[in-house]
């Protein structure tokens, strides 16, 4: 087996070690595939960014006996963790240091990020925050320097495995959550993999509903909590009542109602919700929650970190819910899967995020369907199985073999979906979804 042979499993392999801290680049395998299983069922056409098939009649898995609060314990990363108690919040606008990691993705505030790390300065920086605040902060690459805006993780369970003095390497692994968006305002020091900055935490701005001030108080007595599309309409109403009191038609207000925006976003995630999905109803935490979990580009996700109030991303959101999308390999395009085929294995939602045993940091989302890939020929694999019960085999795009996910087969029999597949983030872009049925 050659190098590059080597490396593109130990960055697909979740069983496998790997001594580094960084994430693994993107690289496509050149493995011998010919061994590989084909899992494609359909003929696409690209071309014009059209796609020729029917995927309507896919059945949704109705039977899950799966547990899915286990994936979000990451039990993969041992039983030995130290449980931290307490929380830090941060005044909003203080200025401070933050002692910081680098990673691809954006971190948001309520997002789980277990970590396994080997740099004994990044364990060093560790052991430094869990003494004071246990807080660091995350921020993504960025060209030429690192994104501006980051998100603060505070650690809430650790194991230290010591450093091995004679390799300046050690073990360290954490979970960690998201907490309080950031600005970095300078770099204070930038040695290897050790880099701090001074930072502004940033405020959560939260704007009342848009009638809370020039409203008739008499129709107080008719207002209600919205929690049907019926119950949208009785409101309505007594909103176009309160109107008269104001310069704009009620229509304006309602674009910045936070209350109505988080209606129709769940609404359009209730297909979630009936495959056993928990989808937040707090607005602010919904806006963060669709931002993570819901593919949308990287400088997408990035725009929705810097905002400062959850109306903004509200609205930026519903956009990608309106219109089914599709997910394509982010190197040669090729259909893989479907917004509508996510499926939520992990109590979180359909997006988790995991760590293998390199420290390799994989935003995985679930679907119960996706096509166009191939499977390793390896036997499935239970060893570090991010979904207890479930073994794990490499799946990789059928047109351009690059790494996408994995499919996860239940290895015991009473254990339902069968299968489901999980795709790592990175591989993935979308696409909005124009099917030409065939005649
Ligand atoms: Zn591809």
């Amino acid at each position: 087996m050659t190098l590059t042979q080597l490396c593109v499993r130990l960055f697909k392999c979740p069983m496998l070690k790997l001594n580094c801290f960084a994430e693994a680049p993107r690289s496509a395998p050149d493995e011998d595939v010919e061994s590989w299983s084909d899992v494609s069922t359909v003929e696409l056409d690209l071309s014009s960014n059209r796609l020729d098939l029917n995927m309507e009649d896919i059945p949704v898995p109705t039977e899950n006996t799966f547990d899915v609060t286990l994936p979000a314990t990451h039990s993969y990363l041992g039983q030995n963790l130290e449980e931290l108690r307490g929380r830090t919040i941060l005044d909003d606008g203080i200025y401070m240091n933050l002692p910081l990691f680098i990673k691809q993705s954006v971190l948001f505030p309520g997002q789980t990020l277990p970590m396994t790390v080997f740099g004994a300065q990044t364990i060093d920086m560790l052991r430094t925050c869990i003494q004071n605040d246990r807080t660091f902060g995350v921020v993504c690459y960025g060209y030429p320097e690192m994104e501006r805006i980051g998100t603060t993780a505070e650690i809430y369970e650790y194991t230290d495995g010591g450093i091995w003095l004679d390799h300046g390497r050690g073990e360290f692994r954490l979970k960690a959550k998201g907490r309080q968006r950031f600005k970095i305002l300078r770099v204070i020091t930038q040695d290897n993999n050790k880099i701090s900055a001074n930072v502004k935490v940033l405020p959560e701005i939260t704007l009342e509903p848009p009638f809370l001030d020039q409203r008739l108080a008499s129709l107080d007595r008719l207002r209600i909590s919205i929690d049907t599309e019926e119950d949208m309409k009785k409101q309505e109403r007594v909103e176009n009542m309160d109107a008269a009191l104001t310069p704009w038609p009620a229509w304006v207000y309602r674009q910045y109602d936070p209350v109505r925006l988080s209606f129709r976003i769940r609404q359009h995630l209730q297909f979630l919700e009936t495959r056993g999905g928990s989808v937040p109803k707090d607005p602010i935490d919904l806006s963060f929650w669709v931002a993570q979990n819901i593919l949308m580009d990287h400088n997408e996700r990035l725009m929705l970190l810097s905002y400062d109030c959850a109306i903004s991303r509200l609205q930026r959101e519903i956009k990608y819910l309106v219109e089914d999308k599709i997910y394509v390999c982010v190197n040669c395009e090729s259909f893989i899967g479907r917004q509508s085929h996510m499926f939520p294995m992990n109590k979180e939602g359909p997006q988790g995020t995991y760590v293998n045993p390199g420290g390799i940091i994989h935003e995985t989302i679930t679907f119960y369907h996706i096509q166009g890939v191939i499977l390793s020929p390896s036997t499935p694999s239970i060893e570090y199985s991010w979904f207890p019960g479930y073994a794990w085999t490499v799946a990789n795009c059928k047109s351009c073999r690059h790494h996408v996910g994995w499919k996860f087969t239940a290895v015991e029999s009473n254990l339902r979906p069968k299968e489901f597949w999980g795709l790592t983030r990175r591989s993935l872009k979308n696409k909005d979804l124009k099917v030409k049925k065939k005649k």
